[in-house]
């Protein structure tokens, strides 16, 4: 694949992996622009586009990663993609443009665009003015999403859309608002609405020891789940430390440092729970 080239003076949008901390980058953008570029969709704000990954949805995809959440899970890996402005401001044109230049690679290989964070619907307008380019050029297109703000989302906007990879992070409403800060109702909403419109889900849960470890809820996820029809693979996602330096290089409070990976026996224990509701699980 070729190297996403910046504009001279730009900062360049390609990283290794979302695990690079970027900050500030956006912080010049005028308060008027940011809300007039929520407003049109026309500009937005991303932490960086990475190539190759065989991890976020079929086949070889590239990731952009938008900035701008409104979580705060306890155990998020990318704090850095909570603040928009920490992004950098680019254009939906040279956003498509950089796609375009996978799309023959992206083929071959079975993949497609998926737009990840941070939370893209934060920036709603613009994350469809990227997938309308990638359908334009005939690509697969996967997003991302918490789906707190799904309700957003229009007919139109799921049109663009051939995969929803939805983070559902624990069951129980009380704990849910512990580990996130928010509700889990609208995500669960959202998962319905997509079984409704038959719109292919692969849910994220990701395994934390001592928080979302616990049995019963995660066979109340595996239920509900099972019960959608539209959910194609449950990705059971071992907690990790590598996001633990920028918790650090930002100064916020971090809790987990002492929390382990859950060991492998409690991945397949996690597996076999959705299994036994008959979903796919990995
Ligand atoms: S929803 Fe994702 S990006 Fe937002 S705080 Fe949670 S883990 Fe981090």
């Amino acid at each position: 694949m070729s190297e996403a080239v910046a504009p001279a003076g730009e900062p360049k949008l390609e990283a290794k992996s979302p695990f690079e901390m970027r900050v500030n980058l956006g912080k010049d953008v005028p308060e008027t622009d940011v809300r007039s570029a929520l407003e049109q969709g026309d500009m937005g704000f991303l932490h960086s586009f990475t190539t190759g990954s065989t991890v976020d949805g079929p086949g070889v995809r590239v990731v952009a990663w938008t900035t701008g959440c409104m979580w705060r899970c306890r155990y998020c890996h990318n704090p850095d993609t909570w603040t928009m402005r920490n992004g950098i401001p680019v254009s939906a044109a040279r956003a498509i443009e950089e796609v375009r230049k996978y799309r023959h690679g992206l083929k071959v290989m079975s993949g497609g665009l998926t737009i990840s964070g941070g939370e893209p619907l934060m920036q709603r307008l613009f994350v469809m003015n990227l997938l309308a380019g990638a359908k334009a050029m005939g690509m697969h297109t996967a997003m991302e999403t918490n789906g707190f703000l799904g309700e957003e989302l229009t007919a139109d906007d799921l049109d663009k859309l051939d995969l929803v990879l939805l983070g559902i992070k624990t069951w129980d409403p009380a704990r849910h608002k512990e580990l996130t800060g928010r509700d889990n109702a609208p995500t669960l909403a959202l998962a319905r609405r997509l079984a409704a419109r038959r719109l292919p889900i692969w849910v994220r849960f990701v395994l934390v020891p001592g928080l979302t470890d616990d049995a019963a809820d995660m066979a109340q996820i595996a239920r509900f789940a099972a019960s959608l029809g539209n959910v194609e693979r449950v990705e059971v996602l071992p907690f990790h430390q590598m996001g633990r330096f920028k918790w650090h290089e930002l100064g916020i409070r971090y809790a987990l440092e002492d929390v382990p990976a859950p060991t492998p026996e409690a991945h397949a224990k996690a597996c076999d729970i959705f299994q036994a509701a008959g979903l796919k699980a990995n």
